[in-house]
């Protein structure tokens, strides 16, 4: 069973203790991770600070971050194969989450090259006629990156791809669950070149390392992908230092009566349980127009009575186990509350072990838990409306706005949803599950502050500096 250590200043560490990294099919250990104390953090900060500030020019960051995509790329098989144990899904999806997370690399090797301020003109104010004036982007320096089990690889990239093409120095802390192809990703840029100190990676437990990283000072700046939870701790530990925040959603996708029904209901299966519904943006709050309720319906349960439940590398699999037992264990406790408050089941509503069913409930109310909390599992609720405002108002009557769905081919209805559906991103005819790399991408409310999308990511990571030239 293969051990991984720390990666700190350019050197890997072996601690004594180690986390067990569990295959979530068969759910025995595979390999295992140190585990860091708050001196190694302290000591990768120090690393990370040194580091950022050694001169390395944009031109070399983009050549450094391409090549770790290229490697990456070359690499594939290895990385899927990883994604597929320590995640649990199926090996075609972890494959495209490689390709996805490569090119996130690409784009933010690119974006190094971008970076750029804008003129400001000075002049224009009585007393400043012989000044000139522009503004830089300069890095922040130590960036801690904190990510999330469901989507360990491309999450990864999105992180210190742009905190690098900035010219920052990262601390990255992965998932406890699946920490694996995060040290993989560390291997890839080790061995491209990356400078000593600009990446180092940090396994153990959340909290832990969590407490040491915001007791440090030299940590200027958090972001942070996961719970609604731990970003509120964050954010209320980090004081002044600027903190980027992707955060949870109760994802609302709207059915209108003039769409064609068949199709929303194949997307809407297919987004809604992918990765067993562990996805931010899954869809989990259905609401189709009465008029089309039953035969909408009809499509999405015999689409989704279809999807095969099983072992990741079998290429039969559309859903895999979900990432603990205690967390299958509480989808199946929400899902008994909202059948005891009246919903009825639909499809699914069953747990083996780890595997909860593709779940489809109705006559749910938005008061119970599955419709109001976050599920993060494979469960969907189905409810109807009359008109555009009662919809409008019911998808936004979330404590999440990150993105929603809107199927319809009214564009006057679409337009009104645009302006009026508070969230992040809202997609029209698709799911809102939607997402390509370079997009911005993040939420209002308790869904996060700051976006990503490695462009989007590079303004965070930066501060704009103002240079004021008089003659
Ligand atoms: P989590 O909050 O439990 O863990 C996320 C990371 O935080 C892990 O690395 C964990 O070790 C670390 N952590 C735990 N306690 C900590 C502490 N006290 N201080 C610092 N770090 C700590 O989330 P999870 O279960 O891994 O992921 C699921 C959540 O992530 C869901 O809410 C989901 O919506 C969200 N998510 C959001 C996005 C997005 O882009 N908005 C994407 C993926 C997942």
């Amino acid at each position: 069973m293969k051990h991984y250590g720390l990666y700190i200043n350019g050197s890997w560490v072996t601690t004594k203790e180690k986390i067990d990294v569990l295959n979530k099919y068969t759910r025995k250990p595979f390999a295992s991770t140190s585990v860091a104390s708050g001196n190694h953090v302290n000591e990768a900060v120090e690393a990370a600070k040194q580091s950022y500030r050694q001169e390395w020019g944009p031109y070399d960051r983009y050549l450094i971050i391409k090549k770790a995509g290229e490697l990456l790329l070359e690499r594939k098989e290895q990385f899927a194969e990883i994604l597929a144990k320590e995640v649990g899904k199926p090996y075609g999806e972890c494959l495209g989450e490689v390709e996805r997370s490569a090119l996130t690399l690409e784009i933010s090797s690119e974006e190094a090259k971008r970076i750029h301020g804008e003129g400001i003109p000075v002049e224009s104010a009585p007393g400043s006629e012989n000044c000139m004036s522009f503004t830089v982007r300069v890095p922040v320096g130590v960036v801690a990156a904190i990510t999330p089990f469901n989507v360990p690889l491309n999450l990864v990239c999105h992180k210190v791809g742009p905190a690098l093409a900035a010219g920052n120095s990262v601390i990255l802390k992965p998932a406890e669950v699946t920490p694996i192809v995060a040290l993989l990703l560390t291997e890839v840029f080790e061995d491209v070149g990356l400078p000593k100190g600009r990446l180092n990676l940090i396994t153990g437990e959340g909290p832990v390392i969590g407490e040491a990283l915001l007791a440090n000072k030299d940590v200027n700046m958090f972001t942070f992908t996961g719970s609604p939870r731990v970003g509120e701790y964050i954010r209320q530990n980090a004081g002044l230092r600027k903190v980027a925040l992707e955060l949870g959603n109760n994802s609302a996708t709207v059915v209108h009566h003039d769409t064609d029904i068949e199709k929303a209901a194949n997307v809407i299966a297919g987004k809604s349980f992918a990765n067993a519904g562990q996805v931010c943006i899954s869809v989990q709050r259905i609401y189709v127009h009465e008029d089309v309720y039953e035969a909408f319906l009809g499509f999405l349960k015999d689409k989704t009575e279809k999807l095969k439940m099983g072992d990741p590398f079998d290429p039969e699999t559309n859903i895999g186990p979900m990432i603990r037992l205690e967390e299958a264990e509480r989808v199946e406790a929400w899902v008994k509350e909202a059948v005891e408050q009246g919903a009825q089941v639909e499809v699914g509503g069953t747990r083996d072990g780890v595997f909860y069913s593709p779940t489809i409930l109705t006559n749910t109310h938005r008061d119970m838990k599955v419709c109001r909390q976050e599920v993060f599992g494979p469960v969907v609720s189905v409810e109807t409306y009359k008109t555009e405002d009662e919809v409008i108002e019911v998808v936004n009557d979330s404590d999440y706005g990150l993105q929603a769905g809107l199927f319809t081919s009214d564009l006057r209805f679409a337009m009104k949803a645009a302006r009026k559906i508070e969230v992040g991103g809202l997609i029209i005819n698709d799911a809102s599950a939607y997402r390509v790399d370079h997009m911005p991408y993040g939420g209002v409310k308790k869904s996060g502050t700051g976006k990503e999308g490695p462009r989007y990511a590079i303004e965070e990571m930066t501060e704009e500096r103002i240079i004021v030239m008089n003659v």
